[in-house]
């Protein structure tokens, strides 16, 4: 039987529209609305549309957003200060820097600078390391909402073995510790890992999260598994388009090949994995569109704490000898 698809806009538009109630009930009965504002440096194309579409969404939901376009050759001491007043500003809840900053500019040091209270990527370590104690905190979008596809797809964790393919900052650690921290036996592969497919093939949940189109192939997959698939890679080429898709799908990406000039591909081969998952979420379609969702709910998380409870206050303190660099 070929694999349930797990449609990521569903989840992502109950969540977007659970959001929506929740900054109207904050613009109600404490008066505000949860403020998001996107920094993002240069003229990078992928860079522009994510932006555009966290920007866009954010208003669409009630909640003021602002975007902040600086120019590619903008000083690293100037991008600090700008993160610096952001975190400052009171009406301000959530910053995100978006990224790959040019080279010039030391990324590390500049996502460190945010107020980890309004640090709504969860990149901070602050938030890291909360996430890794197994503490509430504003986790990374991406992940967090690999989670919510599974709970609300009636997939069940707790006692299941899961195997996440990738251990970036961004993706597969905080996956790994969400996963536990919701009972999961979780397995961490990376490049180095040998006979990766003997590993991943034994996962009731497989997350796959490399960045190389359709690496895992349905020899890694176990029969019935649930595949998540968080890669985004533009595949051009269209003889490996035949090999990733199959009839009406590959008509279609061979007609989107022809007018953008590439098709976006997950880190999974879907035209092998239909035949072995028992889920699998598509791309696009699937992950990418929680991470936005994700992120919306996070601003909220953050204002909410930020404005409302004992532990913003505590969070606030600390942050405020960060404001100065
Ligand atoms: P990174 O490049 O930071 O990490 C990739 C990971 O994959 C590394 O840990 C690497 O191992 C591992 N890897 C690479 N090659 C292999 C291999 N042959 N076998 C096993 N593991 C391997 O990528 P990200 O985590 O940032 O992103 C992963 C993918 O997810 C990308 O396609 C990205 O575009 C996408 N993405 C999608 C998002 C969404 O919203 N859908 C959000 C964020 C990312 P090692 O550590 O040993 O190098």
């Amino acid at each position: 039987m070929p694999a349930r698809l797990l449609s990521g806009k569903t989840i992502a538009d109950e969540i977007k529209s659970e959001v929506a109630a929740e900054a109207d009930y904050l613009r109600a009965h404490h008066g505000f609305l949860p403020c998001l504002v996107a920094v993002r440096v240069g003229d990078d194309p992928a860079s522009s549309v994510y932006v555009a579409s966290k920007v866009k969404t954010a208003g669409e939901l009630g909640l003021i957003s602002e975007h902040r376009h600086l120019p590619a050759d903008v000083g690293e001491a100037e991008l600090a200060d700008i993160v610096c007043e952001l975190n400052r500003r009171d009406d301000v809840d959530g910053i995100l820097v978006q990224l790959p900053l040019p080279k010039h500019i030391d990324e590390r040091r500049i996502l460190e600078l945010i107020d980890p209270a309004k640090d709504v990527d969860g990149f901070h370590p602050i938030n890291a390391g909360r996430l890794m104690q197994g503490h509430d905190t504003l986790a990374p979008c991406t992940p967090a909402g690999i989670i919510e596809i599974l709970k609300r797809s009636g997939i069940e964790i707790a006692g299941k073995n899961v195997v996440v393919v990738g251990r970036s900052n961004i993706v597969g650690k905080p996956m790994a510790m969400l996963l536990l921290h919701e009972n999961a036996t979780v397995t961490i592969c990376h490049s180095q890992t040998r006979d990766l497919s003997l590993v991943t093939r034994r996962a009731d949940i497989l997350v796959a999260a490399i960045g190389r189109a359709g690496f895992i192939r349905g020899d890694h997959i176990g029969e019935g598994a649930t595949v998540i698939d968080v890669g985004m890679n533009n595949v051009s080429d269209k003889d490996f388009a035949r090999e990733l898709f199959a009839d009406e799908d590959l008509e279609k990406r061979l007609a989107v090949i022809d007018k953008r000039g590439f098709t976006l591909v997950g880190d999974v081969n879907p035209r092998e994995a239909i035949n072995r998952a028992g889920a699998f979420t598509p791309v696009p379609g699937g992950v990418g569109l929680l991470t936005v969702a994700m992120l919306m709910k996070n601003t909220v998380k953050a204002a909410k704490i930020r404005r409302e409870t004992p532990v913003a206050r505590e969070i606030n303190s600390f942050n405020k000898q960060k404001t100065t660099h």
